[in-house]
């Protein structure tokens, strides 16, 4: 049995070397932990900043033995992870979050049927796992987003339908996957909560981010007091710790909500980790989430973080190194830096690039966080950067 809290000087797994991984391991090391990664890539971010590497498949057998003999407690950062994988470390040593938890999220017919549960509002939806299903959808479903069940992610693995013939040939161009279909919402904004749960069941909260997306990715994080009326912000901070409470979740998580037109709220769906729409905690709080996701798998007190700053955050994809504004290599193949110098002039941004090696369209190859002393000079500093960066306004 492990003693917890597992202090400083112990080693500390992630599986996943993605970046979300790689901003573990830089707050688990810069506590005094040693990490250690499993990823089958050789150069994933967070595997090259690790102290070990362990580059194995996630279900291969090897790998895992070889990550619990060299960890004394792992988490996960890439919602894809197998669960079986979790549950066989967890045979072994500390693992959180839980399999169980894990592959809840990992299911959105699992993951819905858990909010319907909690009587949580989710988007009216049906399962769609054979003809007669496609048959049967009612009306009121349409038009809707037809998603995988499993597998997706950044707005991977989703087909919007209008009309029933629509339905029937998106289920076939996701190969028959089972699938949700999901009305379509009328939203007015939608916005995110994360939760950090410990093994005693104390839970801490940041507070509700603003999320733009664009294209099924998230594109722009805006966060202070007044992004929602007190009231809706409290119902989703209450939805989020009953949802987290409800799968006795130890680790992070983060609820993505819509906020629709007539003001109600519905969640979307859960990520059984830290999450894109938490970057901002690393500059505008006082605890990151990734602070409080080493603080979860080592039973370490948790304490409530504060926001000491408003902020934006914009995440950079892969376009920005080829077709920004038109300006950088937008014939060409060859990705283009950008102007890196000229965004770091502009006060209060703060440069995060994961460390990939190339950029691709719709990659997440990092995001700069604004912060300031007002909600005024955040938002002008962001649009700034937004512009010299080439990433339309908001
Ligand atoms: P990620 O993992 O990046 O959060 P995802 O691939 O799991 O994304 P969703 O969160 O399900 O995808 O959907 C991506 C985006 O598509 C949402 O943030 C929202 O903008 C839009 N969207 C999804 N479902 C609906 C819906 N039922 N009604 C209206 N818009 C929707
Ligand atoms: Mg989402």
């Amino acid at each position: 049995m492990t003693q917890l809290p597992l202090l400083p000087g112990a080693t500390l797994g992630v599986m996943g070397g993605g970046q979300l991984g790689r901003m573990f391991v830089h707050a688990a090391q810069s506590m005094g932990y040693f990490t250690a990664v499993l990823d089958p890539d050789a150069s994933s971010p967070a595997g090259r900043v690790s102290h070990h590497h362990v580059q194995a498949d996630y279900l291969d057998a090897q790998g895992l033995a070889e990550l619990a003999r060299l960890c004394d407690a792992v988490t996960t950062e890439f919602e894809n992870v197998p669960a079986p994988a979790l549950a066989q470390l967890a045979t072994r040593l500390p693992v959180t979050p839980a399999a169980e938890a894990v592959a809840i999220a990992q299911d959105r017919t699992s993951e819905k049927a858990h909010f319907t549960r909690l009587g949580v509002p989710c988007a009216p939806y049906a399962v769609i796992d054979s003809d007669a299903d496609v048959a049967q959808v009612p009306d009121s479903l349409l038009p809707g987003i037809l998603k995988t069940a499993r597998l997706g992610y950044d707005g991977k693995g989703q087909v919007r339908v209008k009309t029933r013939a629509e339905l029937a040939a998106g289920w076939a161009q996701l190969q028959r996957a089972t699938c949700v279909l999901e009305q379509m919402l009328p939203l007015a904004a939608e916005c995110s909560v994360i939760v950090a749960r410990g093994r005693d069941g104390q839970m801490v909260h940041f507070p509700v981010q603003h999320n733009l997306h664009r294209d099924g990715i998230l594109a722009v994080t805006t966060v202070h007091d007044d992004v929602l009326p007190a009231a809706q912000s409290a119902q989703a901070v209450a939805a989020a710790r009953a949802i987290a409470e409800g799968l006795a979740y130890v680790g992070v998580l983060c609820v993505e909500f819509f906020v629709l037109q007539d003001g109600r709220l519905v969640v979307n769906e859960i990520a059984p980790r830290p999450h894109n729409s938490g970057h901002y905690s690393l500059n505008a709080c006082d605890v990151s989430q990734f602070e409080l996701q080493v603080r979860t798998l080592t039973g370490l007190p948790l304490v409530a973080p504060r926001q000491h700053s408003p902020t934006i955050m914009l995440n950079l994809l892969g376009e920005l190194w080829f077709d920004a504004n038109g300006v950088r290599s937008s014939t060409s193949d060859t990705p283009v830096a950008p102007p890196w110098d000229q965004v770091l002039a502009l006060p209060g941004a703060h440069l995060h690039l994961y460390g990939k090696l190339k950029a691709a369209r719709a990659r997440k190859m990092g995001h700069l966080n604004i912060t300031g002393a007002t909600v005024e000079t955040v938002r002008a500093t962001a649009l700034q950067a937004a512009a010299l960066l080439g990433i339309a306004a908001f």
